[in-house]
């Protein structure tokens, strides 16, 4: 370790894909007094996640943010790789495509989709055993002093290092009273549906989610779809993804996001959604889902449930060669999607990234900072993330 630096205390406010692989990656780095706060009330994970419901007396399944991965980084292919040896993720062997106008195409582009063995928080789960993890908890102050070089977090204690792995509203207004105004100006954000290309923030999308199970299937020919539609942009049977299955029970449970237009259109506090808001949404996106699927009326609905994603998915990354953000000086480090691509190999990659950065600053490798420069560049991908894949990187399962 680097002389002068007794101790390798670091803390993670975040315990979405970014922050876990980041404290994981750094454990086996051989720094171990490493502990991620999450604000989650029943599980890490943040915008990969899933939720379980009582439906009749039975446990559903509802994941309710990200749907699915792809992997194009060798990286990313490890971890995924290792997921798969604990029996924590799968590939979805189930017909993914395209939706428009009641017609379904396959997605060519896609050679493998990954998901969550037990939904996409088995894969969360997986990587937070790995590490220490302070949950449900919400860091809402930090601090550096300069003279002891230590971070204060909040109630925590001091950390030799403070990475910041959460993006939106909470980053931005965390790292204002920071004293670290390069890195702060880096969190700013704004919500909107269009995006402003010469501004220099962060710009994320909201989108709603309803989840949605029928009494009856609704025997389509596919189970995920990217939708072309004004209201939807994207469906998913849950029950057939997961192989659900219950004797003598045919509900048959979906996810439904909206567009990014009509989730600016309905933006309410997504901590208080009026119930007439509530039940408007969930009208909306059933119709739009019954047009979208040309199934006109749909079966009995025996269970439904809105909820806003207000700050969903970043339209546009930070444009820097790194793939995190590092300020050497002020010791702190800040990782996620926004810094790579919107999607789970984009936050794991951005998460890898800063491990090794933060591991060879703690060795005196690096002495350097990341560029801090606010300059973003339109993200590619579809409404709710994107999809990276090669051609040439189809995962093979190994044995153990
Ligand atoms: C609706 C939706 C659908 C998506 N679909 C897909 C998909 O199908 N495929 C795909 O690849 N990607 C998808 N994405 C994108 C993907 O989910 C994200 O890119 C990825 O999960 C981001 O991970 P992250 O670690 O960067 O951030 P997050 O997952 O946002 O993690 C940040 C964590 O920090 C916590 N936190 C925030 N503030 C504090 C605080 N003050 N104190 C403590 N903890 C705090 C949050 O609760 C959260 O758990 C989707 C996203 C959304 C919203």
């Amino acid at each position: 370790m680097g002389q002068g630096r007794p101790s390798n205390i670091l803390a993670i406010v975040g315990g979405g894909i970014s922050g876990l692989v980041c404290a994981a990656r750094l454990g086996q780095l051989n720094i171990h007094d490493v502990t991620v706060f999450d604000t989650g009330q029943n599980a890490v994970g943040g915008r990969c996640s899933t939720r379980h419901v009582q439906i009749e007396g039975k446990t559903y399944i509802f994941d309710h943010s990200a749907q699915y991965f792809t992997v194009s980084d060798k990286r990313f292919a490890k971890i995924v790789s290792f997921l798969h040896s604990k029996g924590a993720v799968k590939v979805w062997p189930g017909k993914i495509g395209h939706l428009k106008k009641g017609r379904f195409s396959t997605d060519a582009g896609i050679t493998q989709a990954f998901i969550g063995s037990e939904g996409m928080r088995s894969v969360v789960e997986c990587l937070a055993s790995l590490s220490k993890v302070q949950r449900p908890c919400w860091v809402g102050n930090v601090s550096f002093d300069s003279v002891s070089r230590k971070w204060q977090v909040d109630k925590y204690g001091f950390f030799d290092y403070l990475v910041v792995a959460h993006n939106g509203k909470c980053a931005d207004k965390l790292m204002s009273s920071a004293g670290v105004p390069d890195v702060h100006r880096l969190l700013r954000v704004r919500f909107g549906d269009e995006l402003v290309v010469r501004d220099h923030r962060m710009q994320l999308c909201s989108l709603w989610v309803l989840l949605v199970a029928f009494r009856e299937p609704l025997k389509l020919s596919f189970q995920g779809a990217h939708v072309e539609h004004q209201d939807i942009s994207w469906i998913a049977n849950n029950t057939a993804k997961l192989g659900q299955k219950f004797p003598a029970s045919k509900i048959e449970c979906w996810t439904v996001f909206s567009t990014r237009e009509f989730g600016t259109a309905n933006k309410v506090p997504q901590e208080n959604i009026p119930p007439g808001k509530a039940q408007g949404v969930t009208n909306k996106l059933l119709a739009a889902f019954s047009q979208a699927t040309g199934k006109g009326q749909l079966p009995e609905v025996v269970y439904s449930r809105v909820q806003l994603w207000g700050a969903a998915v970043p339209m546009n990354v930070l444009a820097t060669d790194e793939e995190c953000v590092f300020d050497s000086f002020n010791n702190v480090g800040v990782c996620g999607d926004w810094l790579v691509s919107p999607c789970i190999q984009g936050a794991a990659v951005s998460g890898l990234a800063l491990a090794e950065r933060i591991h060879q600053h703690c060795n005196g490798l690096v002495t350097t900072s990341t560029s801090l420069k606010p300059v973003f560049v339109p993200a590619s991908g579809h409404i709710i993330g994107a999809f990276p894949t090669d051609q040439n990187m189809i995962f093979t399962p190994s044995k153990s």
